[in-house]
């Protein structure tokens, strides 16, 4: 991938310099209609420190802590400090940085509790399985036998369907 391929505003494909609109949806549809207001958000006052919580790791803009339901042994979640209620909200300066710390912590996290891999899952909107509606970034350290499994082993869609959802994103 080349730099204009993560250019902000739209993704170009090759030499034909194709453009890929970015979607505008209103704020509503991109919060999967559900309002919060800052003042009601539990992981703004987490990241602001005004609720307790088991603080792996802290900067100017993220706080990072154990979540409360561990998936398994060390899950944690990014929070940036700014409410944004999703990927759709949130601007693509602070994904990078969520990014960045991801890495960091799968690293160090890893190592610390002898993981032997690691999954990163970010949900948005309701229906994907949002349910604290401030951006978070799920870190979740995997063990062998540990149990959990998103993804079907085998192949479940057929070419026709991988085309037909492929010209819906790029064309
Ligand atoms: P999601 O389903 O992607 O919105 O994830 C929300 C996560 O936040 C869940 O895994 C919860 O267990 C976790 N969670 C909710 N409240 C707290 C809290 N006060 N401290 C730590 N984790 C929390
Ligand atoms: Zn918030």
């Amino acid at each position: 991938m080349n730099m204009q391929a993560c250019s902000p505003d739209s993704w170009r494909r090759g030499k034909k310099e194709k453009r890929f609109q970015l979607v505008n949806l209103s704020p509503l549809k991109r919060t999967g209609g559900i309002k919060v207001k800052k003042e009601d958000c539990i992981f703004c006052k987490i990241a602001a420190g005004e609720v307790p919580s088991k603080t792996l790791y802290e900067d100017e803009q993220f706080r990072v802590i154990l979540d409360l339901a561990p998936a398994t042994k060390g899950h944690a979640l990014i929070i940036p400090k700014e409410h944004y209620a999703n990927l759709y909200e949130i601007p693509h300066e602070t994904a990078a940085g969520v990014m960045k710390l991801a890495k960091t912590m799968a690293a160090t996290m890893t190592e610390r509790l002898g993981a032997e891999g690691f999954n990163l899952l970010q949900n948005n909107g309701e229906t994907a399985g949002q349910t604290v509606m401030h951006f978070h970034m799920h870190l979740i350290p995997r063990y062998k036998g540990d149990g959990q499994q998103l993804f079907h082993e085998q192949p479940t869609a057929s070419q026709e369907e991988l085309e037909e959802i492929k010209r819906k994103i790029t064309e």
